[in-house]
């Protein structure tokens, strides 16, 4: 197998992929390619966004239910909890794990821009959501004979916009963890440290579990704006300098693909044990980021295989 250099002896690596539910029958044409081209990769899993205000919870359903039945992949279906009633979440874990789902990403959500906060009724913070998630589990646990649901956490190698300090944003890492959560996804992040960072902050006050560095390659100067009005989280000004002065497309993808290879390898020998790729439903700078880090991967499953000669099959 192909191995990232500082980790030839240890564990493989995981690799994910971020997807979000299509607008449009167009966009869910492009989707399905970059579904395609991802699954020949044989990714431990991909997740799939939910909205804030939970609106397109009908999209979000039905593309992990073909996900489940077309492909070979896992889905973890990413949950938040400010736009719904505990009672309406209750419903939608049900739904999800009726539809094959073992892997829930546990969110509370952006607030509401007009009142700034959750809607009333709901749930206040993930902690909780991951608490709700354990209760239905548990009262389905029958049913759930192939094993337990694994919860995963947003984590913030940056401050979070709403909290006083990055100390406060691992107390509340570890309160997910003592709640449940099995694993933490990062946030974006654009400086090679960060994620070490985190790590360090996160192992000295008690978090344990396995915490996987989101990265995301910004090959447009537009997106990566918008992306941090978003998040809050800064663009580094060297990366838009690269790619305001790029002329050229191919230009700007080598830009965001070098500068994402640079963070995944500086998480890597951190010790991250997996990577996250924020995909945008796009698989051709994710697939070049991969061809970049030659991770350590187990050798083809024979999912991938399956995968492959369906493929093979259909065409
Ligand atoms: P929380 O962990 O609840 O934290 C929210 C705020 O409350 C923080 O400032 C925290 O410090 C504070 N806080 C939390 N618990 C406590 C406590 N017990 N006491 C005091 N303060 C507390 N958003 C979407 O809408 N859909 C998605 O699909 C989505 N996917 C994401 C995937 C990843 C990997 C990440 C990193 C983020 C994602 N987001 C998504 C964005 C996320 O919803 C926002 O960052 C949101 O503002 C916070 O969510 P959280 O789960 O971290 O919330």
């Amino acid at each position: 197998i192909d191995t990232h250099p500082n980790l030839s002896d240890t564990a493989p690596v995981a690799l994910s992929y971020e997807l979000f539910p299509p607008r449009s029958p167009a966009a869910a044409e492009t989707l399905w390619t970059t579904i395609r081209e991802l699954e020949a990769t044989d990714p431990d899993y991909v997740s799939v966004t939910y909205g804030a205000s939970g609106s397109n919870r009908n999209t979000a359903v039905e593309l992990i239910n073909r996900l489940v039945l077309e492909t070979t992949l896992r889905p973890l279906a990413h949950l938040t909890c400010v736009g719904n009633t505990p009672t309406e979440l209750a419903e939608i874990i049900g739904e999800l794990l009726d539809a094959g789902v073992r892997g829930i990403l546990a969110l509370r959500g952006d607030l509401p821009k007009d009142s700034g906060e959750p809607v009333s009724g709901s749930l206040r913070y993930a902690q909780d959501l991951i608490e709700l998630i354990r209760r239905v589990e548990q009262r389905r646990s029958a049913l759930l004979c192939a094993g337990k649901v694994a919860v995963g956490v947003a984590a913030y190698p940056t401050r979070h916009p709403e909290s006083p300090s990055e100390a406060h944003d691992v107390e509340v890492l570890l309160a997910k963890q003592r709640s449940g959560a099995d694993f933490a996804i990062t946030q974006v992040f654009f400086h090679t440290d960060q994620y070490a960072d985190l790590l360090t902050r996160a192992r000295r006050a008690g978090v344990t579990i396995p915490i996987i560095p989101g990265v995301m390659p910004l090959t447009s100067l537009r997106r990566l704006k918008r992306l941090g009005e978003l998040t809050g989280v800064e663009p580094a000004p060297e990366l838009i300098e690269r790619l305001a002065a790029a002329d050229t497309d191919a230009e700007r993808l080598h830009i965001g693909v070098s500068a994402t290879v640079d963070l995944a390898n500086a998480a890597l020998d951190a010790g991250a044990p997996g990577l996250h790729i924020y995909t945008f439903n796009e698989h051709q700078s994710a697939l070049e980021v991969l061809d970049k880090l030659s991770l350590a991967r187990p050798a083809r499953s024979s999912s991938r295989l399956n995968a492959l000669a369906r493929r093979q099959l259909a065409s």
